[in-house]
């Protein structure tokens, strides 16, 4: 087998790492289209990059839908969407705006899921700059 400096790819910074030789499993740009250290095309996406990017912390205005059977003023709210206002610190419930029904609701995190993570429409960011001026009681 050659080796050259260019086996050495793996080392360095030079290179992203988005592909990874099936054969001695180094890593290289997707631009390489045969690995650069053995010369074999048996290449494919290395797992670090198929791994999601971490999921951005839930801000203000993210729009939520709850999963699982809760209770707001009397019905069951499972499947409708609410708008994520805060995280209570006594509590550790989330503060949770239903539009449609004009109700607002206190979830755990587990109660619901986050439908567009890091995004907030322009409709959300319009509500929840109203709702800075209310005062809150919880
Ligand atoms: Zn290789």
């Amino acid at each position: 087998m050659k080796v050259g400096p260019v086996s050495r790819v793996d080392n360095s910074k030079l290179y992203d790492r988005s592909m990874i030789c099936n054969i001695c499993s180094i890593t290289m740009s997707k631009k390489f289209k045969n690995c650069p250290g053995c010369g074999s095309p048996n290449v494919s996406k290395s797992k670090e990059t198929e791994q999601p990017a971490p999921t951005p912390p839930i801000q203000k205005g993210e729009e939520i839908k709850v999963v699982e059977e809760y209770k707001l003023f009397g019905y069951n709210a499972k499947g409708q969407v609410g708008v994520y206002i805060s995280k209570s610190s006594t509590t550790g419930k989330s503060l949770v705006y239903f539009p449609k029904q004009e109700e607002w609701g206190e979830l755990e995190e587990d109660k619901y899921k986050r439908l567009k993570p890091g995004k907030i429409s322009k409709k959300n960011k319009e509500f929840i700059s109203r709702v800075k001026k209310m005062e809150w009681t919880c």
